[in-house]
């Protein structure tokens, strides 16, 4: 029998109807990856669903505005190479190069079949696809004036591309399941047989036997207070991975974007500094020429927002509170706001009341990415460390998308890299499963037990009746990320947020919920969510107190360097829920290339 969720007492599981289906490939998640992958394993003429929390189009890859990297040299020459140097820098050489050199290579190639596919992409005056300048993108080897490779429909290239992805996938019959909520993998003798999910309108619970479950839930930005992903990305197939006994890699890296709006947290993309805006502080002045002096305010985010956070922490921030940063754009020509970004000055009117092409826009650096997460394989198929050795697959069981960690983005990722991380990987994933899984094989029975890990625990907080509310568990878990893992780390704030955490951890054996229902359950869901949520904060939490040194998104002020000799490794984090402790484990970082083409890019001191 299974454990229950909050790791007490075995007890047993009430009887609840399941409804079997059997298929060759399972994709968790209808973002642009789950999509991709859709797509891609549906084309090769196998079986495949789709679950969802979320109708596909309202995913949060909807919301990316910037755009997709890829060297296509629309705009000036550019080359693969130059990419991946660029990408394997801003990982602060902790990305796998192997899986950079393949991102990179096949980039082109998968934003011209978006193209063909039909992403309305905004166009040169020759017809060719439009590319704007984006942080970090540079040409030769970061010696040459900045790349323009970031590929565009307009400022809503993500809502662009999920609808062209979600067209297509229903073109080749794949079968979707929307708004089915995953609850756990089926797992057995360490293989994924695949996952159980409950339909939010009846409470019907469906079981999904398939060759390959491919996680593609998205993000957990939602484990902070103020972020600009969508209140879906709660990382539930992230939680999944860790309640089967699998590590989750480098979650101490959290990007923050430099540009949320001041209090709503919503997103002025990194395309609006592109197009030529730029930061000031109280005293008027741009002071990302002080602190990098050649990339200024197309440095990348995590320069960025470290040097608007010490702005404010040295008195030089606006507004009545001094705690936050003007981001101009009203010095632009109103017709080029009107054509290049139009949806950040209609964000920009709603939620901070401000007319761009007349007044700076009140921004704040916000938590916008998850550098961390599944470990995979530049196939998709996910990793574990097992008998030593780092890299053994998990035998039926992948990932892609901000879920995965591939690791391409290592310690940081440069704007424009995910969405082509989504497409790149998305597609890998559906040719690994055209390659390993012959359609319509036969499967073995399932264990007896296949359901009972996803049972109890749904069963568990459908009657949860302790004396904290979600809510709470929720907001304390929230702030104590908020103001104890964010930007700026140091041994004491870093201990404090250890104990913080982990208390809140155990104090989430009381929770309490009221809806005993099981038909749009929200208290439920939003319950499951905060329980998959508060195991990824714990792990970020015991990641960055874990590693003491400054890399990437991870600036740690009393070991304010890069420590190459000690810490360039992946970190692995796995949970233990009975006794509710994390242990940490490394990973290699592969130091070599995919073909001869290109060597190793050896590693460099930071130079911005
Ligand atoms: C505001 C914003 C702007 C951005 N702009 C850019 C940009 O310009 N360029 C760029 O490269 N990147 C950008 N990014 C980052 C990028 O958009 C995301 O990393 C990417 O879209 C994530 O895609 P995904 O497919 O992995 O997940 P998502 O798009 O988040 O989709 C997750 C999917 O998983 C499903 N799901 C989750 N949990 C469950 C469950 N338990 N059961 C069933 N289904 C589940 C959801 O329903 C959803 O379909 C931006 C991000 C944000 C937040």
């Amino acid at each position: 029998m299974a454990k229950t969720a909050n790791g007490s007492a075995k007890k047993a599981i009430p009887a609840y109807d399941i409804i079997d289906h059997t298929v060759d490939v399972c994709v968790v998640g209808a973002g642009g990856a789950g999509l991709r992958a859709t797509l891609g394993a549906a084309q090769a003429g196998l079986k495949t669903a789709c679950i969802t929390k979320v109708f596909p189009t309202r995913s949060h890859t909807v919301a990316a505005q910037g755009g997709v990297a890829a060297s296509l040299g629309n705009m000036g020459k550019d080359t693969w190479q130059w990419h991946m140097y660029d990408t394997v820098k801003g990982s602060d050489w902790l990305g796998d190069q192997d899986a950079i050199e393949y991102l990179c290579r096949e980039a082109p190639k998968a934003v011209y079949e978006l193209d063909h596919f039909g992403v309305p992409f905004s166009r040169t005056e020759e017809g060719k696809i439009y590319q704007r300048p984006f942080g970090g993108m540079t040409t030769e080897y970061g010696e040459g004036p900045p790349a323009q490779r970031t590929c565009a429909a307009a400022d809503r290239t993500g809502h662009a591309m999920l609808h062209t992805l979600y067209g297509q996938s229903l073109k080749y019959d794949a079968e979707f399941y929307i708004e089915y909520f995953a609850i756990d993998l089926i797992m057995e003798d360490g293989a994924c047989r695949g996952v159980v999910c409950i339909e939010m309108a009846t409470g019907q619970i469906h079981r999904f036997r398939a060759h390959k479950t491919i996680l593609a839930t998205g993000g957990y930005g939602r484990a902070y207070f103020s972020a600009t992903s969508a209140h879906t990305c709660t990382g539930d197939g992230n939680a999944m991975v860790l309640r089967a006994g699998l590590p989750l890699q480098d979650m101490e890296f959290i990007q923050f974007h430099p540009t949320g709006i001041y209090g709503a947290g919503c997103l002025i993309t990194e395309g609006s500094r592109g197009e030529g805006g730029y930061l000031v502080n109280s005293e008027g002045e741009r002071f990302m020429e002080r602190y990098a002096p050649s990339a200024k305010d197309l440095a990348s985010r995590d320069v960025v927002s470290r040097s608007m956070t010490m702005e404010i922490r040295e008195g030089r921030g606006v507004g009545p509170k001094g705690d936050h940063i003007y981001l101009h754009l009203d010095h632009l020509d109103a017709d080029l706001l009107a054509e290049r970004l139009p949806g950040i000055s209609e964000s920009a009117r709603i939620f901070a009341g401000v007319d761009v092409t007349k007044e700076p826009i009140p921004v704040i650096p916000t938590v916008h990415y998850n550098m961390g997460g599944i470990p995979t394989n530049y196939h998709g198929e996910v990793l574990t460390k097992a008998n030593g050795d780092p890299d053994t697959v998990v035998p039926g069981l992948m990932a892609v998308g901000e879920a995965a960690c591939v690791s391409v983005h290592g310690a940081n990722r440069l704007g424009s890299n995910s969405l082509i991380d989504l497409v790149v990987f998305g597609r890998a994933a559906g040719m690994r499963c055209a390659e390993t899984v012959t359609a319509g094989a036969s499967h073995g029975p399932l264990p007896a037990d296949s359901a009972d890990l996803a049972l109890s625990r749904l069963d568990h907080f459908r009657n949860a009746s302790g004396g904290t509310p979600t809510a709470k568990l929720r907001a304390d878990m929230q702030a104590t990320m908020q103001s104890n893992c964010a930007v700026f780390r140091t041994t004491e704030i870093l201990d404090e947020g250890h104990e913080k955490m982990h208390n809140i951890w155990k104090a989430s054996d009381d929770i309490a919920t009221t809806d005993r229902g099981l038909v749009w359950n929200t208290d439920l869901i939003e319950t499951m969510e905060y329980d998959n949520l508060i195991s990824q904060a714990v792990v970020t939490m015991d990641s960055a107190w874990n590693r003491k040194e400054s890399r990437g998104a991870h600036a740690h002020e009393d070991y304010p360097d890069r420590d190459d000799e000690n810490w360039m490794h992946h970190t692995l984090a796995f949970a233990d829920f009975d006794k509710k402790e994390v242990k940490m484990d490394t990973r290699p970082v592969h130091t070599y290339t995919l073909s001869n083409e290109v060597s190793y890019i050896k590693p460099k001191a930071r130079v911005y």
